[in-house]
């Protein structure tokens, strides 16, 4: 059954962004108010009434480029929970497969009057590129290596559920950095915030524009987790390299697979994190990531909804107000 909207007196002051194409560049005040709303549908999302007419009359349009599981998913359940029309277009059933350019995606959809738009793409740049082509609002739901901002919202809100904040917090991120969006999210957002991050990997896995991230780096476990509130395991990418990274996955396991030898190295009541897909026994050990006092990955899938949904309303409001429609 339908609930109203969100009343007119609680309804949220406008976000000054038309798109959300990254977290680099976004101020403390963006963030919070992003994450203030997300919090308000992560409660919502939990009690009865949770289908909501907040976008009633809107269409969200998630356009994948690239397979996704979470994300895809969750953009539409987000839409859908706010009352939206949500359609789904991947390549392998579109156009796009036949050879429609992108600038003729972008204009096919804006004789579709989108409202917003949530797309990935496997070229970083790609997602920006077609923010400047359509009429509507563009949420990037990760290009390439490059961004995945969404991602680092949901983190983030899980992280401050948990500790209550996310200043002076001191977060690892392990794994395969060089080709992780992730990453970058994270790091823009968590230093935003005033979390110190450190960044653990094998040198091979760290990307060249480190310094610039003013990150600290370590290539062993043992020094990288030490007093780490939070671990956050990435994926090796394997879809993005070209060439050999690592030895073996054995060896890539042995020392820099999370197991509960190299969790001691962490504060006592460290969380655990991972964006998925998890490669068990390749980043993580299965017991770590499904030790449910430690380990927060389900849910970092359940604000992934809630945070799609603040970004969805927060952007379709402000397409609607600025009257580009
Ligand atoms: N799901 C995340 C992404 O799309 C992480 C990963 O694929 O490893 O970047």
């Amino acid at each position: 059954m339908a609930i109203s909207p969100i009343s007119p007196e609680s309804a949220p002051p406008p976000y000054p962004h038309r798109h959300l194409l990254g977290i680099e560049g976004l101020s403390p005040d963006d963030i919070s108010q992003l994450l203030d709303l997300s919090e308000e549908y992560a409660e919502q999302s939990r009690g009865r009434g949770r289908k909501l007419s907040t976008l009633s009359g809107c269409t969200c349009i998630n356009l994948f480029f690239e397979n996704s599981t979470r994300t895809r998913t969750s953009f539409e359940l987000a839409g859908k929970r706010l009352g939206a029309d949500v359609i789904n277009i991947s390549v392998g059933s579109s156009s796009i497969k036949k050879g429609e350019t992108l600038i003729d995606t972008a204009m096919t959809l804006n004789a579709m009057h989108a409202d917003v738009l949530a797309v990935r793409h496997p070229d970083a740049g790609a997602v920006k590129l077609l923010s400047e082509k359509v009429n509507c609002a563009v949420i990037n739901a990760g290009d390439g290596s490059h961004e995945h901002p969404t991602q680092a919202l949901l983190d983030a809100l899980t992280i401050r559920r948990r500790r209550g904040h996310l200043r002076d917090l001191q977060v690892a991120l392990c794994g395969d950095i060089a080709h992780s969006r992730v990453a970058r999210s994270n790091i823009y957002l968590l230093q935003t915030m005033g979390a110190r991050v450190r960044v653990v990997a094998p040198p091979t896995l760290l990307p060249p524009e480190l310094e610039r991230l003013g990150v600290e780096v370590f290539h062993d476990m043992r020094r990288g987790l030490a007093d780490c509130d939070i671990v956050m395991m990435l994926r090796l990418q394997r879809e993005r390299m070209q060439g050999t990274f690592v030895p073996s996955i054995r060896e890539y396991f042995r020392f820099f697979g999370l197991d509960y030898e190299k969790l001691q190295f962490a504060k006592p009541d460290a969380l655990i994190m991972h964006p998925g897909p998890m490669n068990r026994g390749v980043e993580i050990d299965s017991q770590v990531a499904d030790d449910i006092d430690r380990s927060l990955i389900h849910e970092q899938v359940e604000m992934g909804v809630a945070v799609r949904m603040a970004c969805l309303d927060l952007l379709a409001h402000g397409v609607r107000e600025a009257g580009a429609l």
